[in-house]
């Protein structure tokens, strides 16, 4: 319509953040694909996917997905990365506390310097790792709920929870008047 945003169709920009390895392309192509590609190197193909879906109240969200590997490794290119974002996705691996460090590193950086309404949530992946975990689920409920973000553990590799991380974000968003 180019004029104000339809709040029957919402399209949202959503990127996500954390360490290069624990699993944002692949949580990005299982969501939108519905594929897991365990040969995956780096980011893969474009950088930019969008996936719509449908809530129960027959509103449709649009996410426009950002998915870049250069703000892993030039955090001040990160600040053009997350700019205008209506969605974070703070990702790090239930195996990796160094990644939950580096995850709460992104959050505290999303504070200051994100938009005020942002919507986070934040991601422990490889939840099919049980055997390998070291970082606690409480922890990862404690600082999401210290830091009001919605929180859950996903696994890409088994799809588990993938559709309700994006489903839980899109209820979350702000809806602009009708
Ligand atoms: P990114 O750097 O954060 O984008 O991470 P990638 O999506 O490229 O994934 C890094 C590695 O972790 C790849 O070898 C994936 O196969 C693997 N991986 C990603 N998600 C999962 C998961 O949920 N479970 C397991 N076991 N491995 C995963
Ligand atoms: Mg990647």
């Amino acid at each position: 319509n180019g004029g104000a945003p339809d709040p029957k169709n919402l399209r949202v920009k959503l990127v996500l953040l954390g360490d290069s390895g624990v699993g944002k392309s692949c949580i990005v192509l299982r969501f939108v694909r519905g594929q897991f590609d365990p040969t995956s190197k780096v980011t893969v193909g474009a950088s930019f996917l969008s996936q719509t879906i449908a809530l129960q109240d027959s509103t449709t969200v649009k996410f426009e997905i950002w998915d870049t590997a250069g703000q892993e490794r030039y955090a001040a290119l990160a600040p053009l990365y997350y700019r205008g974002a209506a969605v974070a996705v703070v990702v790090y691996d239930i195996t990796s506390p160094d990644s939950f460090t580096k995850a709460q590193y992104w959050v505290k950086e999303l504070q200051k310097h994100g938009n005020p309404d942002i919507v986070m949530a934040l991601v422990g992946n490889k939840a099919d790792l049980q055997e390998k975990r070291e970082v606690p689920v409480q922890d990862g409920i404690d600082y999401a709920e210290k830091n009001g973000m919605f929180f859950i553990e996903t696994s890409a590799k088994t799809a588990d929870n993938i559709n309700q991380l994006f489903e839980e974000i899109a209820k979350r968003l702000p809806r602009p008047p009708s």
